[in-house]
């Protein structure tokens, strides 16, 4: 019991270890798949937003560059050009008409400010809306971005400003020279909202799907578990079986011996007999041993070296043969019908031998005398049809599932009590399944059963008989 908690215990582990590693690769996945999504989004908004600038500020500079002043205070000349903005040294009017003028089909006009610098990057120019406390003078990297005192962060971009000096146009009608600078940002605002936005999104969205991973991954495991449980189940219940069926034998083999080890000298002479109980005993538990070697070798072999052709017809007549005496003791009648030609199949003798005699002992042991058996031999749809037919006691339905369990009997006692062991059918069909085929029963309690095993097999070979054989034993 406590054995079974353990395994319990240790599944239940095992199952949890499996969902937790699940998760964390899923997780792991999940993580990279949202950073990358993030990055990738926030690089592409981050790319339209500069873009856009840049296009603001080459319209801006395309418009300003004919109208600007060659030389002299620019003061004036820019009051005139840009009314709408405030001019360092005097009181600013505050209706910004140009940005409005440049900015049209942006949504927020407020988004963008101007400043113009000369060349030596002082301030001469500022739009109203302009951030917070701005430096006065000119910082020369192209792309800044800063954060304004009340928190807002600003991105914005510098771009040289020419204006067109005549005097120096000796043979040439345009020379352009640096006038100064001008200077485009924005407020990154919506792209600061909108990045929260996302990361919101991500950091929400990232622990519910982890949890459905996890809910998932308990799932999926369970699923993974659940034949490893059962043949983990399976295994210790075959292990009880054994220890059982071993136990019984053994005990009383052991009680023969004590007997006859306490036996007095004047009973001396019914040693042999006692003996031949102790042999019998020991051949039972050697042929159990045998059995449970084969089915064990039977479920772990999986190469087909050791196949070869084997002939069934041959082996159908083999076997007739070699239970015609225990059929004619046991009163019943054995029959077998095989095809003409030659049915030959990939495999291993001496475990097709086993196979078929295993269904030949059954069919004689569960038919009582003036019964028949039949073992008839066919060849259709490159599949060998091998039939084990009699009119015995039958199978009723319930149990035609389980016979081919290990140690699984209809009638334990009584079968048990003809040295049935309850592993035939078992290592039937694990020789069937390791031959690539598939056994089968049909039967009716009191009307008999039938066996059919059907094997793939090589195509069938030149006629060696010409007709079909039916040999009569009795
Ligand atoms: P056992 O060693 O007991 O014969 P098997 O695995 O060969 O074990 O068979 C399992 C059970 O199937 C048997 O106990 C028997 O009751 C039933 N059985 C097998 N073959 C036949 C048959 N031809 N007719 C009726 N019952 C059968």
């Amino acid at each position: 019991m406590s054995n079974m908690i353990n395994s319990q215990q240790l599944f239940r582990r095992s199952r949890l270890r499996l969902a937790c590693w699940y998760t964390i690769a899923m997780a792991g996945v999940l993580s990279l798949f949202g950073l990358g999504m993030y990055r990738a989004l926030v690089q592409s908004k981050w790319i339209a937003l500069e873009r856009e600038i840049e296009s603001l500020a080459g319209t801006l500079h395309d418009s300003l560059e004919p109208m600007l002043p060659a030389s002299g205070d620019p003061t004036l000349v820019l009051r005139q050009i840009f009314p709408d903005l405030c001019l360092v040294g005097y009181p600013c009017n505050s209706s910004p008409t140009l940005i409005q003028r440049h900015t049209t089909g942006i949504s927020d006009r407020h988004t963008y400010y101007i400043r113009l610098f000369d060349r030596d990057g002082n301030l001469l120019a500022f739009s109203p809306n302009q951030p917070l406390a701005p430096e006065t003078t000119l910082n020369p990297a192209t792309w800044q971005t800063f954060q304004a005192s009340d928190g807002t962060r600003y991105h914005q971009f510098i771009t040289i400003l020419h204006g067109t000096n005549a005097e120096q146009g000796i043979g040439s009608s345009h020379n352009y020279t640096s006038w100064g600078y001008i200077q485009i940002g924005r407020t990154l605002a919506a792209f600061d909202a909108e990045t929260r936005r996302i990361q919101w999104i991500l950091a929400i969205g990232f622990p519910v799907a982890l949890a459905l991973v996890a809910a998932a991954g308990w799932w999926l495991s369970g699923l993974a578990m659940q034949p490893i449980y059962q043949s983990y189940q399976q295994q210790q219940q075959f292990t009880a079986n054994v220890a059982h069926e071993l136990r019984s034998p053994l005990a009383s083999l052991l009680a023969t011996v004590e007997a006859i080890l306490r036996l007095p000298p004047n009973l001396h002479q019914n040693i042999p007999p006692m003996l031949q109980t102790v042999e019998r005993q020991g051949r039972r538990l050697s042929s159990l041993i045998t059995d449970l070697l084969l089915l064990t070798s039977l479920e772990q072999e999986s190469s087909t070296k050791t196949l070869q052709p084997c002939c069934l017809n041959d082996l159908v007549s083999d076997l007739t043969e070699e239970f015609l005496e225990l059929a004619i003791a046991s009163g019943i009648d054995l029959t077998n019908q095989v095809p003409g030609f030659e049915v030959y199949v990939f495999g291993n003798e001496s475990q097709l031998y086993r196979l078929v005699s295993n269904l030949l002992a059954n069919a004689i042991q569960y038919t009582g005398a003036g019964g028949s058996v039949e073992v008839s031999l066919k060849c259709h749809d490159r599949m060998a049809i091998l039939r084990v037919k009699d009119n015995g006691i039958g199978i009723a339905p319930v149990e035609q599932k389980r016979i081919f369990e290990r140690f699984y009997r209809v009638h334990s006692d009584r079968s048990r009590k003809t040295g049935g062991t309850g592993l035939g059918l078992a290592i039937a069909q694990a020789i069937t399944r390791r031959h690539r085929g598939h056994i089968t029963v049909k039967s009716k309690v009191g009307q008999g059963s039938l066996f059919l095993i059907h094997l793939p097999c090589i195509q069938p070979h030149p006629l060696r008989m010409t007709h079909s054989v039916n040999t009569q034993t009795r």
